[in-house]
């Protein structure tokens, strides 16, 4: 059975100065909305698959090779579906929320997206490809 997680009082952060999703927006997201500049409450990592990223974009993993200062390799994280390279990056505010959930609903199979709302036990935390989940 999973463990209810333990929700952070206000009291606990900076004397009651800022929440904890203030701080998480400050020091994790570190970034403003991508359309506004406005303060962010969700950010949406992409990640592709190693491989499928040498086939599709040749030019720009050939750039980024080149451009390695630890030698000629694409940077890559190692994760539950095999190496992934990040490929994107992007912040929301309240406002465009929604139209960027929409527009990384729509993201080819092969790009792996992950949500990151922030803290919050009701807040949900998905990260499935959308390859792995179909089959
Ligand atoms: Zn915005």
């Amino acid at each position: 059975m999973k463990k209810k997680q333990q929700i952070i009082h206000r009291t606990k952060l900076f004397g009651g100065l800022k929440t904890a999703e203030e701080v998480h927006a400050e020091f994790g997201f570190r970034d403003r909305c991508l359309k506004c500049e406005g303060p962010p409450v969700l950010q949406i990592r992409m990640f592709m698959e190693h491989d499928e990223f040498l086939k599709r974009s040749p030019d720009m993993a050939a750039a980024i090779a080149m451009s390695n200062p630890d030698g000629m390799y694409v940077p890559s994280v190692p994760m539950t579906f095999g190496a992934m390279v990040k490929y994107a990056t992007v912040t929301a505010c309240r406002l465009h929320q929604k139209e960027l959930e929409q527009t990384a609903a729509k993201a080819p199979s092969y790009i792996l997206v992950e949500l990151d709302y922030g803290p919050g036990c009701e807040k949900p935390f998905i990260q499935v490809p959308r390859a792995a989940a179909a089959s």
